[in-house]
Protein backbone atom coordinates (compact mmCIF):
# COMPACT_ATOMS: atom_id res chain seq x y z
CA UNK A 1 0.00 0.00 0.00
CA UNK A 2 1.46 3.78 -1.02
CA UNK A 3 1.55 5.27 2.40
CA UNK A 4 0.86 8.36 0.86
CA UNK A 5 -2.97 7.32 0.30
CA UNK A 6 -2.73 5.63 3.58
CA UNK A 7 -2.33 8.67 5.27
CA UNK A 8 -5.03 10.22 3.55
CA UNK A 9 -7.09 7.65 4.39
CA UNK A 10 -6.45 8.08 8.44
CA UNK A 11 -7.19 11.61 8.06
CA UNK A 12 -10.24 10.95 5.99
CA UNK A 13 -11.57 8.91 8.94
CA UNK A 14 -10.95 11.23 11.41
CA UNK A 15 -12.72 14.23 9.56
CA UNK A 16 -9.33 15.86 9.02
CA UNK A 17 -8.23 17.44 5.61
CA UNK A 18 -5.45 15.71 4.57
CA UNK A 19 -2.33 18.62 3.54
CA UNK A 20 1.20 17.86 3.02
CA UNK A 21 2.07 18.35 6.34
CA UNK A 22 -0.06 16.24 8.12
CA UNK A 23 0.52 13.79 5.88
CA UNK A 24 3.91 14.12 6.29
CA UNK A 25 3.82 13.61 10.09
CA UNK A 26 1.78 10.69 9.84
CA UNK A 27 4.55 8.98 7.75
CA UNK A 28 7.02 10.26 10.58
CA UNK A 29 5.59 8.43 12.77
CA UNK A 30 4.23 5.21 10.29
CA UNK A 31 8.15 4.38 9.93
CA UNK A 32 9.31 4.94 13.75
CA UNK A 33 10.02 1.90 15.54
CA UNK A 34 9.76 3.74 18.55
CA UNK A 35 7.95 6.63 20.53
CA UNK A 36 9.55 10.15 18.96
CA UNK A 37 9.73 13.42 21.28
CA UNK A 38 8.06 16.44 19.11
CA UNK A 39 11.93 17.30 18.17
CA UNK A 40 12.80 14.15 16.65
CA UNK A 41 9.49 14.47 14.48
CA UNK A 42 10.49 17.75 13.93
CA UNK A 43 14.31 16.84 12.66
CA UNK A 44 12.25 14.20 10.66
CA UNK A 45 10.23 16.77 8.94
CA UNK A 46 13.08 18.81 8.06
CA UNK A 47 15.59 16.17 6.75
CA UNK A 48 12.02 15.29 4.51
CA UNK A 49 12.31 18.92 3.88
CA UNK A 50 8.79 19.39 4.50
CA UNK A 51 8.02 22.97 5.23
CA UNK A 52 6.79 23.00 8.80
CA UNK A 53 7.28 25.25 12.20
CA UNK A 54 7.88 23.48 15.39
CA UNK A 55 4.94 25.29 16.97
CA UNK A 56 2.44 23.70 13.64
CA UNK A 57 4.22 20.57 14.96
CA UNK A 58 3.17 21.25 18.43
CA UNK A 59 -0.32 21.96 17.28
CA UNK A 60 -0.95 18.86 15.31
CA UNK A 61 0.35 16.33 17.26
CA UNK A 62 -2.62 18.00 19.90
CA UNK A 63 -4.77 17.73 17.33
CA UNK A 64 -4.30 14.03 16.24
CA UNK A 65 -4.51 13.30 20.31
CA UNK A 66 -7.72 14.51 20.43
CA UNK A 67 -8.75 12.78 17.20
CA UNK A 68 -7.44 9.45 18.84
CA UNK A 69 -4.70 9.18 15.88
CA UNK A 70 -1.77 9.26 17.30
CA UNK A 71 -1.19 8.59 21.28
CA UNK A 72 1.04 10.43 23.85
CA UNK A 73 3.32 8.51 27.06
CA UNK A 74 5.89 10.59 29.16
CA UNK A 75 8.85 8.94 29.52
CA UNK A 76 10.48 9.53 32.65
CA UNK A 77 13.89 8.48 31.99
CA UNK A 78 14.44 11.57 29.09
CA UNK A 79 13.43 14.32 31.56
CA UNK A 80 9.61 14.01 31.56
CA UNK A 81 10.09 14.77 27.04
CA UNK A 82 6.22 13.40 25.64
CA UNK A 83 7.21 10.50 23.27
CA UNK A 84 4.08 10.33 20.27
CA UNK A 85 3.15 7.04 18.36
CA UNK A 86 0.46 6.35 15.94
CA UNK A 87 -2.63 5.07 17.81
CA UNK A 88 -2.26 1.41 17.34
CA UNK A 89 0.38 0.93 16.31
CA UNK A 90 2.71 -1.28 17.91
CA UNK A 91 6.30 0.19 18.92
CA UNK A 92 9.37 -1.86 20.51
CA UNK A 93 9.74 -1.27 23.64
CA UNK A 94 13.19 0.04 25.03
CA UNK A 95 15.50 -0.21 28.12
CA UNK A 96 16.92 3.63 28.34
CA UNK A 97 19.77 5.06 30.04
CA UNK A 98 18.82 7.59 32.05
CA UNK A 99 21.65 9.14 31.60
CA UNK A 100 23.48 9.05 28.11
CA UNK A 101 19.86 8.16 26.50
CA UNK A 102 20.94 5.16 25.16
CA UNK A 103 18.26 2.26 24.14
CA UNK A 104 18.34 -1.00 23.96
CA UNK A 105 15.44 -2.77 22.21
CA UNK A 106 13.22 -5.08 23.98
CA UNK A 107 11.74 -8.40 22.10
CA UNK A 108 9.80 -9.82 21.64
CA UNK A 109 6.80 -7.93 23.11
CA UNK A 110 6.30 -9.40 27.40
CA UNK A 111 3.00 -7.37 27.31
CA UNK A 112 0.88 -9.22 24.64
CA UNK A 113 0.47 -11.73 26.40
CA UNK A 114 -1.10 -9.54 29.33
CA UNK A 115 -3.66 -7.92 27.39
CA UNK A 116 -4.97 -10.64 25.92
CA UNK A 117 -5.31 -11.56 29.45
CA UNK A 118 -7.12 -8.84 30.34
CA UNK A 119 -9.06 -8.39 27.01
CA UNK A 120 -10.60 -11.68 27.93
CA UNK A 121 -11.29 -10.99 32.06
CA UNK A 122 -12.69 -7.38 31.50
CA UNK A 123 -14.07 -7.71 27.58
CA UNK A 124 -12.06 -4.58 26.96
CA UNK A 125 -11.46 -3.52 23.28
CA UNK A 126 -7.91 -3.32 24.54
CA UNK A 127 -5.96 -0.16 22.18
CA UNK A 128 -2.31 -0.47 22.83
CA UNK A 129 0.53 -0.40 25.72
CA UNK A 130 3.25 1.55 26.68
CA UNK A 131 6.17 0.03 28.36
CA UNK A 132 9.31 1.94 29.89
CA UNK A 133 11.97 0.63 31.66
CA UNK A 134 15.16 2.88 32.58
CA UNK A 135 18.85 2.31 34.56
CA UNK A 136 22.06 3.48 34.18
CA UNK A 137 24.04 1.77 31.01
CA UNK A 138 27.45 0.23 31.56
CA UNK A 139 29.47 2.65 30.92
CA UNK A 140 26.90 5.32 32.86
CA UNK A 141 26.70 3.48 36.12
ZN1 LIG B 1 24.40 5.56 29.61
ZN1 LIG C 1 4.35 -4.09 23.47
Amino acid sequence: MNSRSDTTHLLAQKGLKSTRQRNAVLRVLQQADEPLTVDAIFMQLRENQVPVSLATVYRMLDLFGEKGLVTKSVASASRATALYQLAGQHVTHVLRCMRCQTTVPIQPCPLDKLEEHLRLQTDFEIKGHHLEVYGLCPQCR
